[in-house]
């Protein structure tokens, strides 16, 4: 299994097949993923985008600019490329996406259960995961859910997911996980951010926690 960032990794792809139509001057310059105008012919007329590796034109470099300063970054969902579906979402069984939309909210309103350590579940939690950062490498804990013990087929897919999310650079450190927060659902924690997926059999909930010496975090596997 491979783990791809939502948005991110498809403007990226996007881009670096865009960006060749520079090479060849009777070709029209491709748009600007962001806001969907041209961008300058003259490639070193752009700007290149502040949190991913994509030139977007004088105009978006701007507006990121102004709102870098005042904190409200247009979120990587609200591109032109993205809402006009010029980015390739192809389903590939093998890619699972992180994503700062939640499509199954539903399953937090239903029946809850409360563990022992008072934590209240949705029923159809089947484990989850707390994973800390010393400083050198992870530790993560493991606790079943209300659902009871998956079975061995179900741990194979939350291994897989469990693996290639660890395998991802984000996760080398606690300094690079906070990278992810560009492309995560903000929380009313300041240092807290989610992020959701899915598998064949799973919705998936990843709460990241940005501080030492606590938590850094929680992967929750859900049946769906
Ligand atoms: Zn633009």
């Amino acid at each position: 299994m491979k783990i791809k960032v939502f948005p991110r990794d498809l403007l990226e792809a996007k881009w670096s097949s865009d960006k060749a139509k520079f090479d060849d001057p009777g070709t029209p310059p491709p748009n600007c993923l962001r806001c969907g105008k041209p961008l300058n012919k003259d490639f070193y007329h752009n700007k290149l985008c502040r949190y991913i590796p994509v030139t977007i034109c004088c105009a978006c470099g701007d507006d990121e600019a102004v709102r870098t300063y005042s904190g409200k970054m247009l979120p990587f969902e609200q591109w032109h490329a993205v809402t006009h579906g010029e980015i390739d979402t192809g389903i590939d069984p093998q890619t699972a996406f992180l994503t700062p939309v939640c499509n199954f909210k539903h399953i937090f309103e239903n029946a809850k259960s409360t563990s022992h350590s008072g934590t209240q579940h949705p029923e159809n939690l089947v484990a989850y995961s707390r994973s800390d950062y010393n400083g050198y490498r992870w530790y993560t804990t493991w606790f079943d859910g209300p659902a009871g013990r998956p079975n061995s087929e179900l741990v194979k897919e939350i291994d897989a997911f469990q693996n290639a999310l660890f395998e991802l650079p984000e996760m080398e450190s606690l300094t690079a996980m906070d990278r992810l927060h560009f492309f995560a659902e903000p929380t009313s924690e300041t240092m807290e951010y989610n992020l959701y997926s899915e598998t064949e059999q799973f919705h998936i909930w990843l709460r990241l926690i940005y501080r030492q010496r606590d938590y850094n975090l929680r992967v929750h596997y859900y049946l769906k």
